[in-house]
């Protein structure tokens, strides 16, 4: 009932030619009928032409941040409706390289998370720990905080057309995946915490892992009963690579 769900962040990689290249990898590698959603998330300055080298694919178009506001003298930013007018359907927001780099609170995330909405994106809302929190017992009440506080602004019924992201920091780029199990336990932990809202929504909501995806663990990490997918970064940056991940869901 929950379509599994991989979304490639590109991050601050790429070319107008690596561009092309990939996508054009994508495309042909990617089966007519897959089961899995699959979205890819380039730089903002890319995402027009990806939109155009993805049209009537399967494969949607996500951006990597949104400006929390709607409009005016932002200098720099990029707003959930520019993001909506070039033809993306995701965006990621509260992505702990936001979270740590650029100072995004839990407030700031959760006006994000609304802005987005407001242009019917659906946000792919990133929770999860350091190392240290981890190491100090912290995971589930750190996860909660993230969670609960776009839950408080945005209500539950908004994760009804959302999708969450579980990212252990410490698992991100590094090469150290999350077990499957550890995967499982906090994505478990994630649904538990909407379900004290809404048991429907929480049954719905896909949630997906990130962390250190590639090939050789996806299909073990997925294999979870809570993981709905995967949020993919240096791994999306490959075709091959990525395919095989998307053929590793459920
Ligand atoms: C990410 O940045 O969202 C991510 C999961 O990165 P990586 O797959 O490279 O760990």
């Amino acid at each position: 009932m929950r379509r599994p769900f991989i979304a490639g962040n590109w991050k601050m990689h790429g070319s107008r030619t690596e561009n092309a290249e990939l996508i054009e990898g994508l495309l042909l590698g990617m089966p007519a009928e897959a089961s899995v959603e699959v979205a890819v998330c380039p730089p903002f300055v890319y995402l027009w032409e990806a939109a155009r080298l993805l049209k009537s694919s399967s494969i949607a178009l996500g951006a990597q941040s949104t400006c929390a506001e709607a409009v005016g003298a932002f200098t720099g930013e990029v707003s959930a409706a520019m993001l909506k007018d070039v033809g993306c359907q995701y965006v990621i927001v509260g992505h702990s390289e936001r979270r740590a780099l650029y100072k995004e609170d839990d407030a700031l995330v959760a006006r994000k998370f609304l802005a987005a909405r407001a242009q019917d994106l659906t946000p792919i809302l990133c929770v999860g720990e350091t190392l240290e929190e981890r190491e100090q017992g912290l995971t589930d009440q750190v996860v909660s905080r993230q969670l609960n506080a776009v839950l408080d602004v945005a209500g539950v019924a908004a994760m009804g057309t959302a999708v969450i992201a579980y990212e252990p920091v410490w698992a991100i780029g590094t090469g150290k995946n999350a077990t499957p199990q550890q995967a499982q336990e906090v994505h478990a932990h994630i649904r538990a915490e909407v379900g004290a809202r809404d048991a429907n929504i929480a049954a719905g909501v896909r949630i997906l892992y990130g962390g250190s995806v590639k090939a050789a663990n996806a299909r073990e990490i997925f294999s979870m009963p809570d993981v709905d997918g995967g949020l993919i970064g240096g791994a999306s940056l490959a075709a091959d690579e990525f395919l095989k991940i998307c053929a590793a869901a459920p």
